[in-house]
């Protein structure tokens, strides 16, 4: 459905070569020389897997409304000091429109999970840009219904970018309320998107706190099973949004956010 064949030269997946506990010890590590030597190794992975190119892509914010209250996101619906926006279809051809002057190859459409960006909009858009432009089209949008992701895959997205976050469940239940009557499971949901045909992205949080080294080793055994197109890791930096987690520490960082989990401002690596 995409425009390019995404599979075409991509390499094996191989083997773990580390253990729960040689994680364990590499994610304790402090010796310089040591960390050298597995910069180096990373280093050596990363030339083999993606190489040297920089894949550019066009991030389109179209809204920041959203109905959750994750609790280290600006976004979150009760956060009162946020000018809140949705784009028009309009305004996000225009950026569409840029990214085709800039050459980038995907455009990415995120938003908080506003429940007022309607699935035929949506749909609409993907199929416009599907139809007018050599772009392929990412959407972070949340958790939203299988009819919907469905609908939008049919419609031509390419990717579907949703961060599960940490694999230890008590710990999500911590920083991402479910909405009531509503629990949703992030690791079925990239399942289902990945049944239709979507290239999926996902990733974890560092620094929630709470979270151990153990917890960190098992969410790099979980991506590695679920092997998304994109890894996302993104260490929590403190906020200047007013969230509950403002200032928190945990392993490696402070709870807080910059913007929608699906988010902008992390580190992420990714196979083109
Ligand atoms: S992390 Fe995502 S779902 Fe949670 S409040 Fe922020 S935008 Fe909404």
């Amino acid at each position: 459905m995409g425009k390019r064949d995404r599979t075409a030269g991509k390499p094996e997946h191989r083997p773990l070569i580390m253990d729960k506990r040689e994680m364990i010890r590499w994610l304790k590590e402090e010796r310089e020389p040591e960390l050298a030597r597995l910069w180096e190794k990373a280093d050596e992975a990363r030339q083999r897997h993606v190489g040297d190119k920089v894949h550019l892509r066009g991030l389109i914010e179209i809204s920041n409304i959203c109905r959750r209250q994750c609790h280290y996101c600006g976004l979150r619906a009760d956060n009162r000091g946020l000018r809140r926006y949705r784009m028009t279809a309009e305004e996000i051809m225009a950026c569409v429109a840029q990214a085709v002057d800039y050459r980038y190859g995907t455009v990415v459409m995120q938003a908080g999970e506003d429940e007022r960006l309607k699935a035929e909009a949506i749909a609409g858009l993907i199929r416009k840009i599907q139809r007018e432009t050599p772009l392929s089209v990412t959407l972070s949008l949340g958790e939203r219904s299988e009819a919907e992701l469905r609908l939008w895959r049919e419609a031509g997205a390419d990717r579907y970018l949703l961060r599960f976050k940490t694999s230890n469940r008590q710990l999500y239940g911590q920083i991402h309320p479910s909405l009531p009557g509503k629990a949703l499971d992030r690791l079925a949901i990239l399942r289902h998107l990945a049944d239709m045909g979507y290239e999926t992205g996902s990733g974890v949080m560092i620094g929630i706190p709470g979270q151990t080294y153990e917890d960190l080793a098992e969410d790099i055994l979980l991506i590695q099973g679920t092997r998304p197109g994109h890894d996302r890791r993104r260490p929590l930096h403190s906020p200047p949004w007013d969230t509950p987690g403002k200032g928190e520490r945990g392993t490696g960082g402070a709870l807080g956010g910059t913007g929608a989990d699906h988010g902008v401002n992390d580190l992420q690596s990714h196979r083109p």
